[in-house]
């Protein structure tokens, strides 16, 4: 494919000012389309319109909004097919995964944050004082500038942008350079939905030169990033200068713990979905399994078993189970961490190797799994992104819980019993903003996703990103018509 303008700003189309860049099919290292990558001025112009047109969209009924919402869920509907192929390509899903998981999942989305939009809350207007009534207003902040993510980069997309939009902000995106075919798609479908030029704008271009200047505008409000830790913290210094309201959803590092009750099929199971879903690189997926002595090999030879029947293969087709790494320089850093974890005494029970048979030119790697890695390695303690599965054994509920916690991050987690004592400890212990028990992986639009401690912080999903996108006004009227209120004589008593 040619040249395509890969900015989109004040409603249409735009070349960008900034280098050339290439978008790359993972699965073959073809070029889908190439074109000029954003650079400061894009950014500048992005936030001008979404500036322009913050008035205007604030200013709408939360009605008005939700009806333009529900009607972009529908267009989203009808373009479900064409979306799921663009995921797939772009980000070397198989398309199984984008037609069953992220298009689905970013149209409910939609539709949820149509019904949020309508559903402001605040504590109840009340004569708190007694001389004044008080009420809360929530009012949106401005502009936001978003930065997402290559690993799920449509749900990424409109993670950031739906409720944000929701609560009458007006949004800049940045997507990945790698993968921002999706979320430029997706702002065009809410041009068609009705959603007003300037309200969402996508610059596409690298962090150094797009990204950075996004957070550091005067202009953007609040900053919205997911990604690494590391760039996060560095996001968080740059925004820290102008004083922005900053979330991060950062990286994880999940544990799945199997106690001695658990249904060990169910286990089994769960950890090769939970570990090699979009090839590994979800930062909720399950990276480290703790599992009770009297079953750890049991477990082990079962996922093992499970992991040779996982099929790898072309990302369009349908049969295929596991698609490629992002890129070949990310296949290489998993390749150069798993290698590392075999020389540091660690065995390789399955994977750990480039396959053979897979398409030319695709960043492939085989499900691997671990066992026999120290806790405090590199393999157990920093996030691979890949599609490895650590196994670890453990003796004592207690023990669990502290390696549970065993790790800077603190995104998701799981616990495997079937004790309710243990699975309630377990949900009160370990230290998440997610805890699953007896599963791993699913998401809904209701609940919230976000980390504890160097996972970030902030929510996406659910009424609690909705009202992150808000600011609390407190607003005090006098009702007692005094010129001369009681509490005047605190500071001063005419005499
Ligand atoms: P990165 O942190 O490398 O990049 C994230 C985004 O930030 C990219 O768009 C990147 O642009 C941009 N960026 C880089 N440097 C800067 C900068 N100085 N200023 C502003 N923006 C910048 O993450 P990846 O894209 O590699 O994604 C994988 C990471 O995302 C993993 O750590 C994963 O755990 C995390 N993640 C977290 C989720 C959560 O909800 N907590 C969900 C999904 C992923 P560029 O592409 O040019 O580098």
């Amino acid at each position: 494919m040619g040249a395509q303008e890969l900015q989109f700003i004040d409603g249409a189309r735009r070349t960008g000012s900034g280098a050339a860049l290439s978008v790359l099919a993972p699965a073959d290292g073809d070029v889908i389309v190439s074109g000029a990558g954003a650079d400061a001025s894009d950014v500048n112009t992005a936030v001008a319109a979404a500036r322009a047109a913050f008035p205007q969209w604030a200013g709408a009924t939360p009605g008005a909004r939700s009806d333009i919402m529900h009607e972009w869920a529908r267009v989203l509907r009808g373009r479900a097919a064409e979306f799921a192929a663009m995921e797939s390509r772009n980000a070397g899903k198989p398309i199984r995964l984008a037609s069953e998981f992220d298009v689905p999942g970013t149209i409910d989305n939609t539709a949820f944050f149509a019904g949020a939009a309508r559903n402001l809350e605040g504590k109840a207007a009340a004569e708190y004082s007694g001389d004044h009534t008080s009420s809360i207003r929530r009012e949106p902040l401005g502009v936001i500038g978003s930065i997402a993510p290559w690993n799920y980069p449509l749900q990424m997309a409109a993670w950031k942008i739906l409720p944000a939009v929701a609560a009458g902000n007006t949004v800049v995106l940045k997507p990945s350079e790698l993968t921002p075919l999706t979320s430029l798609l997706f702002a065009e479908t809410a041009i068609a939905a009705g959603v007003p030029a300037g309200v969402i704008n996508i610059v596409t271009g690298t962090g150094a030169a797009a990204g950075q200047a996004l957070v550091e505008h005067p202009e953007v409000a609040m900053v919205s990033f997911t990604g690494s830790t590391g760039v996060g913290r560095r996001v968080a210094a740059a925004a820290a200068g102008s004083v922005k309201r900053v979330h991060l959803e950062l990286g994880g590092k999940a544990p799945f713990v199997v106690f001695d009750d658990a249904d060990i099929e169910a286990a089994a199971r769960g950890a090769v979905a939970g570990s090699l879903i979009n090839t590994g690189q979800d930062c909720t997926a399950a990276t480290r399994a703790y599992v009770q002595r009297p079953l750890f090999d049991e477990f082990v030879s079962r996922v093992a078993d499970l992991m040779d029947q996982v099929r790898l293969g072309p990302v369009e087709d349908p049969e295929t189970d596991l698609g490629p790494l992002i890129s070949l320089p990310h296949r290489d850093k998993v390749s150069d961490l798993v290698d590392r974890a075999r020389e540091a005494g660690a065995k390789i029970v399955r994977g750990g190797r480039i396959p053979d048979h897979t398409p030319a030119g695709g960043a492939y790697y085989e499900p691997t799994l671990i066992i026999g890695a120290a806790q405090d390695s590199e393999i157990v303690q920093q996030e691979v992104f890949g599609p490895v599965l650590v196994v670890l054994p453990f003796d004592t509920d207690d023990e669990a819980i502290a390696l549970a916690n065993d790790t800077p991050y603190g995104l998701a987690a799981s616990a495997w019993s079937s004790n309710v004592f243990r699975t309630q400890r377990a949900s009160r212990e370990i230290q998440a903003g997610c805890v699953w028990i007896n599963d791993h992986i699913p998401i809904i639009s209701e609940m919230p996703h976000g980390g504890y401690r160097a996972s970030g912080f902030g929510k996406d999903m659910s009424t609690y990103a909705f009202d992150e996108y808000t600011n609390i006004k407190h607003v005090m009227s006098d009702i007692t018509g005094l010129a001369h209120k009681p509490w005047h004589d605190v500071i001063f008593r005419p005499r």
